[in-house]
């Protein structure tokens, strides 16, 4: 009974120190009176639980002029160096890896692209290993406060045993990646799904900072969805939740990706755009079709006018299921291509059921390629974070 009762208060404990800490980065640099008011505890409380923090390390006091009063008052912020994690991220193409402070911020990165016989499982793991290697290396950070290491990359993943299911990009099943890369460089490791970790990223540190329920989709090579509420990953029971681009619109339709057809990314993803233009002229890449259209081709703007209605089916029907206050729209398609998204918006306005219009903003990738790195270092520290004192 009596040990039952101690892990609850050791439970309850942690959870506190988790609360105020979320709290100070949310808001830094933030004094102890507005973390009372936010957190809905006592003064004392507060108090003894920022001494906790401030003890760990984690947390600093400030000096600094508090907003309009004009007297000097004690704010408290993050001890940046405190903790430092890795951010990696793998498509078939390129391996990124950065270092982050436990601000969110990339102290050093670097790269290193991949060929076709690059991406076999044990070369790409053993690659992104010595690049880890040479970036902790490099950033001459100290290397006993790297408490762990986040991998994003895209397909089905397990990120509790660190898993990847199944990749179709790099054409990856069931590869232990996490469990790969700890053993071989003795560091705490963690994989996800790469949307949901740029939607992690955006709703932390970038566009949906201040949204409580943010919805990312992405438009590039995929179509995904991520859903974070209240700075949480929504993942379903198998970690699947907001594979949106797999909804099936035409069960007669081409053939996608997953061996299924008619999925929603069929009508949008840029390789199917480019054989629809090869049916009218040879195309060998997307920049070609927005030249055609530019220059006023029919079937070039016919084209991309489709691409933009399912762009919009896909953000009305995100908004149907989830009802997020914001949408967070990212992807190499409307990077690379911002009059798109100019089209996307304008459809919006009357393709959205009427009922949810107005209840979301649509906002741009403030991160952009950066959320690649900052979204699986910041899992990596959320999770790996101890509070053991
Ligand atoms: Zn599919």
């Amino acid at each position: 009974m009596k040990k039952i009762k101690k892990r609850d208060q050791e439970y309850i404990k942690q959870n506190n120190l988790k609360m105020i800490l979320d709290i100070i980065k949310d808001k830094r640099p933030i004094s102890r009176a507005e973390i009372v008011k936010i957190a809905n505890m006592s003064p004392t409380s507060v108090s003894r639980i920022v001494g906790s923090l401030m003890d760990l390390g984690l947390v600093k006091e400030t000096e600094t002029y508090s907003n309009g009063v004009g007297r000097k008052a004690i704010l408290l912020d993050l001890d940046l160096e405190s903790v430092i994690t890795i951010g990696v991220y793998i498509n078939k193409h390129i391996i990124n890896v950065g270092v982050v402070n436990f601000g969110g911020e990339i102290l050093y990165k670097d790269k290193i692209d991949l060929n076709p016989k690059d991406i076999y499982p044990d070369i790409l793991i053993k690659k992104a290993c010595g690049l880890i290697n040479d970036v902790i290396k490099n950033s001459k950070i100290d290397s006993s406060k790297v408490i762990g290491i986040g991998v994003s990359l895209p397909g089905i993943i397990n990120s509790k045993n660190g898993e990847v299911i199944f990749s179709a990009p790099l054409n990856w099943k069931n590869i232990h990646i996490a469990q790969a890369i700890e053993s071989e460089l003795n560091i705490r490791t963690i994989v996800d799904n790469d949307v949901k970790l740029k939607a992690l990223a955006e709703s932390l540190y970038g566009v949906g900072k201040n949204s409580g329920k943010t919805a990312l989709v992405n438009f590039g090579k995929g179509v995904g969805s991520a859903l974070i509420i209240n700075g949480e990953i929504f993942r379903g029971v198998t970690n699947i939740a907001g594979e949106i681009g797999h909804i099936t619109i035409d069960p007669n339709g081409i053939l996608c990706e997953c061996g299924r057809r008619g999925c929603l990314q069929t009508f949008i993803v840029e390789d199917n755009l480019i054989e629809e233009a090869n049916k009218v002229k040879k195309i060998v890449d997307i920049e070609e079709i927005f030249e055609e259209a530019r220059m006023g081709e029919d079937w070039a703007v016919s084209i991309l006018e489709r691409a933009v209605t399912y762009m919009c089916v896909t953000i009305n029907n995100i908004v149907c299921m989830y009802n997020p206050d914001t949408i967070v729209v990212s992807g190499s398609l409307v990077e690379a291509y911002p009059e798109i998204l100019k089209e996307v918006e304008e459809k919006c306005k009357t393709f959205i059921w009427a009922p949810l219009r107005g209840t979301f903003k649509i906002l741009y990738s403030e991160l952009k390629s950066q959320s690649d790195i900052i979204g699986p270092s910041t899992l990596a520290s959320n999770t790996f974070l101890s509070f053991d004192i």
